[in-house]
């Protein structure tokens, strides 16, 4: 039966998506003087009451009927928008990826708004200003007495309209304008503020300092002829190769016809220099759109992008629902990095939604990086994208030596080896400098007894809390609980208490007291808490003295530091043999970016990898090869595994305070998957239910349920049915359910 047949009021009904966990849309009913009024549009914010509260949805249709009786249904409280605050591409884009995600529509929309939006502040302010009415003299007469009235009066006369910083400035208060006012001796108008201008083209600029290189050439000239459509590039260039210098020149191209330019980085990458660089270059409004901003900040470079008069708009994940006036690019920078997927909430893909986003705007979209997801890669290869190709280091012709040394037989040092030691050493003596690379924060991850074995963990998680130097504590790294180191243990009181493993904090006390003279500088996410203090430690490195650079992932992205000969990564085995299928690309990812970041021209680097398994494949295929070839042994992998991108994968978790009741839940999931993909004759593998890997997490036990297929839309077909089934349930309050498609880890 269609919802005409199934309709019980015809009239004008307003479909409205509500940020609520619900996976459906709203009716209600126009104000009733709106019927007649203009019509009430996709796209516009209304206030509506919903069960006891207030809230501010978007009106994602208008229809003519509605399945509900009219008693049923309540008109909306307020129109807030005279005009649609998304545009088409972008409301397209987010209807398409509540359903592709399975998040609710409401809450989409609120992810996409910036704050005071989604709070029903009004897009454009308003502001008010007065002006004097005709007044006869007997009701100015009245004012004989009430100087200040009379004062003000004369005042907005002369100059026939004030607005309420006029009034300021000449020293009025508010008490003698609302007098003012009451009497009809003046008039109060408001008037809302224009759309900012675009920003003026640029003009074509054809001489620039730097000349191009060969490859950089092909790239430009191979985008600038495909720029009046949709096409997704892939521009796999090695660090320092010039990418930054091709998207530039692209962006050029569009800017001078008026077209606006969006850039996506990673988090780490949206750096005060990343900006300044983009400034340096162009000369119209950059805004940047990232978690620093405060609430203002962030509305105000919102509305310059969908004003269009911010030329480029450079920002980290979320920037990617940001409405352009004038779209003309899209670039996504290390678009490999994991922190372009959502992890909580609407877990969604910046990357891949930037994709649709150009074909549902018709531009070009650039995706750049020195170690492409193999996701990306199979795109390339499958001519979805278009493969091009940077592998000349710009101004350096040498790229490092890299060399896997075998630790398995060594007594280590605090995680060094002595033929580590050794080379450091010599790196210092030549008066260079060493950067050792450990992805593990803290003193120690583990704290134990010596006399009963008792092991420091973390009560919220099963996972052992880490040990912290400065001031001598202990973290989970998990749920961020935090208490005091314990000086004896807690089951047998004996004060023999161990650490073992290697965190940045250790390895830090270990090679000061190795190299006295040579400063050592750490940089993790505990040394650069405090504003600034990452600037001031860059600041000294590139001073250019030799020193020992320390740090973790924080390292692998954005800086360069051309001083640096040897890089070391401390550990590489715990990357290969990572619970999670990605485990190996991202390790590769990470050792390649780290190794990008060192070295120049007369000073070729050299990378150093431990290991206890040297002659594992993978690494031997990394130390030996290009990442081209790494990645393509890794892609071979993933085919004979049936893994992504060679199948399609969704996650679906439970979390509770209990094991049983989660398990109990998503086992009534797998049997409805189990019979609607046998059913519908789909073919959609099961794995689990089963704990996740790590089991507990911030006082919560995790399930979970892979689900896994060749083509999308069987998963499409199952999860939309699945969503449909459980609204329609009462779901058991203690569970929390979360659906992640295309899921980054499984941990
Ligand atoms: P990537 O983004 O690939 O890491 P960049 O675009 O940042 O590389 O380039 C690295 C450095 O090389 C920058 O200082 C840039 O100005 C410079 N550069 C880029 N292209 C050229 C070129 N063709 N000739 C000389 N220097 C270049
Ligand atoms: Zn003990
Ligand atoms: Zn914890």
């Amino acid at each position: 039966m269609s919802a005409e047949a199934k309709a019980k009021y015809r009239g004008k009904v307003l479909q409205v998506a509500v940020p609520s966990p619900l996976r459906r849309v709203f009716d209600y009913l126009p104000l009733p003087q709106q019927q007649t009024l203009p019509e009430p549009r996709v796209g516009i914010r209304v206030k509506v009451s919903f069960g006891r509260q207030q809230l501010i949805g978007i009106v994602v249709a208008v229809v003519n009927n509605s399945t509900l009786e009219k008693e049923k249904l309540k008109p909306i409280l307020a129109s807030l928008d005279s005009e649609p605050l998304l545009n088409d591409a972008v409301f397209k884009l987010l209807l398409w990826a509540a359903n592709y995600y399975q998040h609710p529509l409401g809450e989409v929309f609120a992810a996409a708004l910036p704050a005071k939006l989604r709070n029903g502040i009004p897009l454009r302010e308003t502001s008010k200003f007065w002006t004097a009415s005709e007044s006869s003299t007997e009701e100015e007469n009245s004012l004989s007495r009430a100087v200040k009235q009379k004062a003000l009066l004369s005042f907005i006369r002369s100059a026939g309209e004030v607005t309420e910083s006029k009034l300021r400035e000449a020293g009025f208060s508010k008490q003698p304008l609302a007098q003012l006012l009451q009497k009809n001796l003046i008039e109060e108008h408001s008037q809302t503020k224009a759309a900012a201008a675009p920003f003026e083209p640029l003009e074509t600029e054809s001489n620039f300092d730097i000349e191009l290189n060969e490859e950089q050439l092909i790239a430009v000239t191979t985008i600038s002829k495909a720029l009046d459509q949709y096409k997704c590039f892939l521009l796999d260039g090695i660090t320092g190769s010039g990418k930054t210098e091709v998207y530039m020149r692209i962006m050029q191209e569009q800017l001078s016809k008026g077209l606006q330019c969006l850039v996506l980085v990673p988090e780490i990458g949206l750096t005060p220099q990343t900006i300044a660089r983009f400034r340096q270059r162009f000369k119209c409004a950059v805004v940047s759109l990232h978690s620093g901003l405060n609430e203002t900040e962030r509305m105000t470079a919102w509305s310059q992008a969908r004003d269009g008069s911010a030329g480029i708009v450079i920002g980290t994940r979320s920037a990617i629902f940001t409405p352009l006036a004038k779209p003309g690019l899209i670039v996504i920078d290390e678009e490999h990095d994991s922190s372009f997927k959502q992890q909580d909430g609407f877990r969604y893909s910046a990357r891949d939604l930037a994709v649709s986003r150009a074909r549902q705007e018709g531009i070009c979209i650039v995706l750049g990086s020195a170690t492409p997801s193999l996701e990306s890669l199979h795109n390339a290869r499958s001519n979805k994208f278009v493969h091009l190709h940077l592998t000349q280091r710009t101004g350096i012709d040498q790229s490092s030596k890299m060399e896997v040394i075998d630790v398995s037989r060594e007594t280590m040092c605090d995680g060094f080896s002595e033929q580590l030691l050794y080379r450091i050493r010599k790196h210092i003596q030549q008066r260079n400098q060493v950067l050792v690379f450990i992805n593990r924060r803290g003193f120690a991850p583990i704290l134990n007894c010596q006399t009963c074995g008792w092991i420091c963990e973390c009560e919220n998680c099963i996972a052992q809390f880490t040990v912290h130097a400065n001031p001598p504590s202990i973290r989970c790294h998990h749920c961020g609980a935090a208490a005091r180191l314990p000086r004896s243990c807690p089951s047998c009181k004996s004060k023999d208490l161990n650490t073992m493993g290697i965190g940045t904090q250790r390895i830090e006390t270990f090679l000061q007291k190795q190299f006295t003279d040579t400063p050592v500088i750490r940089i993790d996410r505990d040394s650069t808490r405090r504003k600034n203090s990452l600037e001031k430690m860059l600041e000294e490195i590139n001073k250019g003295d030799p020193c020992i650079l320390l740090g973790t992932q924080m390292l692998a992205k954005g800086h360069h530091f051309p001083n640096i000969t040897l890089v070391a990564i401390l550990d590489a085995d715990s990357g290969l043999f990572s619970a999670d299928f990605r485990g190996q690309e991202h390790m590769g990812q990470t050792i390649v970016q780290v190794a990008g970041r060192a070295g120049r021209a007369d000073r070729p680097g050299e990378v150093i990898i431990q290991s206890r398994h040297a002659s594992h494949e993978t690494l031997q295929s990394l130390a030996n090869k290009t990442y081209a070839e790494f990645s393509e042994s890794q892609l071979k992998e993933r085919m004979a595994a049936q893994l992504p991108p060679f199948s399609h994968l969704c996650l679906l978790k439970a979390e509770a305070s209990e094991m049983q009741p989660a398990l109990q839940f998503l086992d009534g999931i797998a049997q409805f998957c189990q019979s609607f993909s046998a059913h519908n004759s789909l073919p959609i593998e099961q794995l689990g239910p089963l704990p996740a890997p790590m089991e507990k997490r911030a006082g919560k036990y995790r399930v979970q349920l892979l689900l896994k297929t060749d083509k999308r839309g069987n998963l499409q077909a199952l999860l939309s049915s699945l969503c449909a089934e459980l609204e329609s349930m009462k779901l058991p309050r203690s569970v929390r359910f979360s659906i992640d498609v295309d899921p980054q880890d499984l941990v």
